[in-house]
């Protein structure tokens, strides 16, 4: 196989120890030809988008795509479009050193990290939305989300051309925006999602966590704990409406915690479910922690199967 460096030599692994090789690329004709040198000895590619950061959850992503394909191409890309708060962009951690030795050490095969403005050049005036499942739930906190969400993962996916790509649960809604985009856009890839990894104290990690109090930290499992309860409460025979008092009680119980939602939906479509649910559910929560003026925003979610 012919090797295309784009840098890769210049990052010591984060163990010290492998010194794989990685394509480092940071504009698109850089990423192609990176493909193009994977595909060419008919290897299949499986993708992980990212906002960088790295941690097990999205590491779990890489290693799910690794298991299925010869190659995996990961990006990293603060997209600019999909925040609402100037300041959660600002705020927004960025460890790309110790992100390019984690991806390497998990065995991806090319980075891709562009510049905002080669994903948004200078007259780019196309959006991609799904009209209702990114206006609802979580997108009404966030309006425009996953609008920016759609639009970058549509721009990364015709950049990269995968076979598949790997996608967190804990972004539920994201997850189905994704999936409802591929399916009527006819994208030829794959969608998979993965589960979420936790702490060991059950708060679902998140790139955000570290902008989090020591204090708010630990208040934070309260989300983690109340998804449980209603899972067993599901289990139990609850209705949706005694599941979503459950959580409202145990987050409110919570005084570090600030409830912003709790959607309770059929699993994929995200249409209301009331009572007792003939299907499978997703229950989406939310909740803030810190200042008021520039809190941070964290999410959870399960999915419950009949
Ligand atoms: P982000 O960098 O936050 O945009 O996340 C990139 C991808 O990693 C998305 O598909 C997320 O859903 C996924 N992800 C983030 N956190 C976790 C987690 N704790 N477990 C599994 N996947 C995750």
């Amino acid at each position: 196989m012919t090797v295309v460096n784009f840098g890769s030599e210049d990052y010591p692994s984060a163990n010290g120890t492998m010194r794989a090789i990685m394509l480092i690329c940071r504009s698109i004709p850089q990423i192609r030809d990176a493909v193009a040198t994977l595909r060419a000895s008919g290897g299949s590619v499986g993708l992980v988008t990212t906002m960088g950061a790295l941690h097990a959850g999205h590491m779990s992503l890489v290693s799910h795509a690794r298991a299925d394909h010869d190659h995996v191409v990961a990006t990293i890309f603060v997209n600019p479009t999909q925040f609402g708060n100037p300041d959660d962009l600002l705020t927004y951690p960025k460890t790309e050193d110790s992100d390019l030795a984690m991806l390497r050490d998990a065995g991806a095969s090319a980075v891709y990290l562009p510049d905002a403005s080669e994903i948004y050049p200078d007259g780019a005036e196309t959006i991609v939305e799904t009209t209702r499942l990114a206006n609802m739930l979580h997108g009404l906190v966030r309006p425009g989300h996953f609008r920016g969400v759609a639009t970058v993962v549509c721009k990364l996916f015709n950049i990269i051309g995968a076979d598949a790509a790997y996608f967190g649960e804990k972004d539920y809604q994201q997850l189905q925006v994704i999936r409802r985009m591929v399916a009527d856009l006819f994208m030829p890839i794959t969608i998979h999602g993965v589960p979420t990894v936790r702490e060991p104290d059950g708060l679902a990690m998140s790139s955000r966590n570290v902008r989090l109090t020591p204090q708010d930290r630990a208040a934070a499992v309260c989300l983690n704990k109340a998804l449980t309860r209603a899972q067993e409460a599901a289990r139990n025979g609850a209705t949706v409406e005694a599941m979503r008092d459950l959580i409202a009680e145990t987050i409110n119980a919570e005084p570090r915690a600030r409830l912003r939602a709790i959607d309770i939906a059929e699993a994929l479509t995200l249409a209301p479910v009331t009572g007792h649910p003939a299907g499978d559910i997703g229950i989406m929560i939310s909740a803030e922690f810190g200042p008021d003026e520039n809190p941070v925003l964290l999410i959870d979610q399960r999915e419950i199967r009949k």
